[in-house]
């Protein structure tokens, strides 16, 4: 084993202790086959939770799992539009393909893959996990060009990390478009 798959199963405790993985359909993170990825380590996903309340779960490949915020009003393509983006635990990697309905119990609710693709991280994605500031392409289906995530500072009531979703101003940016009604289906 890598010392980044290491590193993937230890992240994954989180994901584990919160569900009920024997009655929840959530991937468990054991698939052999899904250590890697399936797009050479740069897997970018936004999957359209509808639990309690709903969001769009944003998730990027590192290290073997998947770096998920929870994007309570979806992305935005207007780069004036900063959209919170709670950080919430690692997600393995088979993750980014799951869609199906979550029982009772934490997550409830349907989860729709909303977009799928690749990132580029435009600086070292380690050092700006670290420090707050994670600038990147996505090479979506929907979602393209430059995005920052950025950590506000502080931290939200329940010991998570509020970061802002941010489009960059490229040739991509769109004040008019609202992807969350562009796209209301799979992708
Ligand atoms: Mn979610």
């Amino acid at each position: 084993m890598t010392k980044s798959q290491d590193d993937g199963e230890n992240a994954l405790a989180e994901y584990r202790a919160k569900r009920d993985l024997e009655k929840s359909p959530e991937p468990t993170g054991d698939a052999p086959d899904d250590k890697r990825g399936k797009q050479g380590g740069k897997t970018y996903v936004i999957q359209k939770h509808d639990a309690s309340r709903l969001h769009y779960d944003f998730r990027l490949e590192l290290d073997g799992v998947l770096k998920s915020w929870a994007v309570t009003k979806g992305p935005s393509l207007d780069p004036s539009e900063k959209r919170l983006a709670v950080m919430v635990e690692d997600h393995p990697l088979d993750y980014g393909d799951f869609e199906g309905v979550i029982p009772e119990g934490y997550g409830a609710g349907t989860v729709m893959l909303w977009d799928e693709g690749t990132w580029e991280p435009q600086e070292d994605p380690r050092e700006g996990l670290a420090e707050g500031e994670l600038k990147f392409v996505l090479h979506g289906k929907r979602l393209k060009g430059g995005f920052a995530l950025v950590r506000m500072k502080g931290k939200s009531s329940g010991g998570k990390e509020n970061w802002l979703l941010i489009k960059e101003r490229d040739d991509q940016a769109d004040e008019e478009t609202d992807p969350r009604r562009k796209w209301t289906d799979s992708v």
